[in-house]
């Protein structure tokens, strides 16, 4: 698989200029392609429109060799097109590049190697860096959409994000619990709420889930973000065995570019998708299941209604009905019998959608 992704843009060139005969046969019997050149190709994902909008599956949270991370800024790329993402963000780190005695770089190199890759493909590069103090104290800020991260690169913590704000960035407190015990405010991060420099915050990173993050992220109206953060390949070794997902961020925008990803983040309409695991405001949580489950009666006899539910979305949905609890995998459906005493509601619980710490989404399921 990995030779096969890191070919994959020299395979699509390499399409155009061989010549190709009947039944995919190469027309030079002494140079003969197996696999075909089609072998390479995308797992999509599959989503209704949610109130409107279209979901558009994005991590906001990567690296390359041009910080800390083990891959070239083409591979991010090409891995994530293959992975079925629409839009990636490079976010090396400003002040952490081990490999800088081997580059030739300032802060904008993968943005600008990953550009026309990204643009090959279709995928929405968004120009990002990370902004990288002291963790216990001062933290990780992705700071997105900014136009250079050359001046970002100042000495002082609050300036920097500062420098980030003035390009129109959006700014997103990285995994607040990694490397402490427990998940906190400290001082710098109360001054950034005050004068409202934190736009989001990671609810998931990686492998680690914040429970605290969410009800942070309500009670001060920030932006859900799940990101895979990731520094070599996505979905390898241990994480693979144990059925790692690469984490992601659903964005509710109006159409799927830069633009739109952008009004969607400004306006908190996200779902953190991590692990077949949902969090997300209250809000946009409802749309969000209302949009993907489809509740149908099926039949009816003397004790109970037979309902369909199917589920249009690429997400896995836990539903807690009465005392009953249901797994409604990705673009399937299940039937569900209920006692006709029950009337034409459903009362559910999303047990893997999260909307507060700790609290999961009640959300009643009606039928006809
Ligand atoms: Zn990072």
């Amino acid at each position: 698989m990995k030779l096969k992704i890191l070919s994959l843009f020299a395979l699509t060139l390499s399409l155009s200029i061989c010549t190709v005969g009947v039944n995919g046969q190469n027309l030079n019997p002494n140079k003969v392609t197996y696999p075909e050149y089609s072998a390479v190709y995308r797992a999509n994902f599959t989503f209704p429109q949610v109130n409107g909008y279209k979901v558009v599956v994005c991590d906001f949270h990567t690296h390359t060799m041009f910080s800390d991370g083990l891959v070239w800024p083409t591979l991010r790329v090409a891995e994530a097109w293959t992975g079925g993402l629409d839009a990636l963000s490079i976010t090396d780190h400003i002040e952490y590049r081990p490999y800088r005695k081997y580059t030739n770089n300032d802060h904008n190199t993968s943005y600008e190697i990953a550009l026309s890759a990204a643009r090959n493909s279709g995928l929405i590069l968004i120009r990002g860096t990370e902004i990288t103090r002291t963790q216990k104290t001062l933290g990780h800020y992705n700071a997105l959409f900014i136009k250079d991260a050359n001046p970002i690169a100042v000495e002082d913590p609050k300036a920097s994000i500062v420098a980030a704000k003035n390009q129109g960035g959006f700014i997103i407190w990285n995994h607040p619990g990694w490397a402490v015990d427990t998940t906190y405010i400290k001082e710098f991060q109360a001054d950034l709420f005050k004068d409202k420099l934190i736009d989001g915050i990671e609810v998931f990173n990686n492998s680690e889930f914040y429970p605290r993050v969410v009800s942070w992220a309500v009670d001060m109206g920030l932006t859900m973000i799940a990101t895979s953060d990731v520094h070599g390949n996505v979905e390898s070794g241990t994480l693979l065995e144990k059925g790692f997902k690469r984490p992601v961020t659903l964005v509710l925008a109006k159409e799927k570019s830069a633009e739109g990803i952008r009004e969607a983040l400004d306006n908190r309409r996200t779902v953190a998708w991590f692990q077949n695991m949902l969090a997300a405001h209250e809000d946009v949580a409802k749309q969000f299941v209302t949009a993907n489950i489809s509740v149908t009666k099926v039949d009816s006899d003397t004790k109970n209604n037979w309902i369909n539910l199917t589920n249009n979305g690429s997400v896995v949905f836990k539903i807690r009905i009465n005392k009953q609890l249901y797994t409604l995998p990705a673009l399937s459906s299940i039937i569900v019998a209920q006692p006709l005493a029950n009337g034409n509601v459903l009362k559910s619980n999303f047990e893997n959608f999260f909307i507060y710490e700790n609290k999961t989404l009640a959300h009643d399921l009606y039928f006809n």
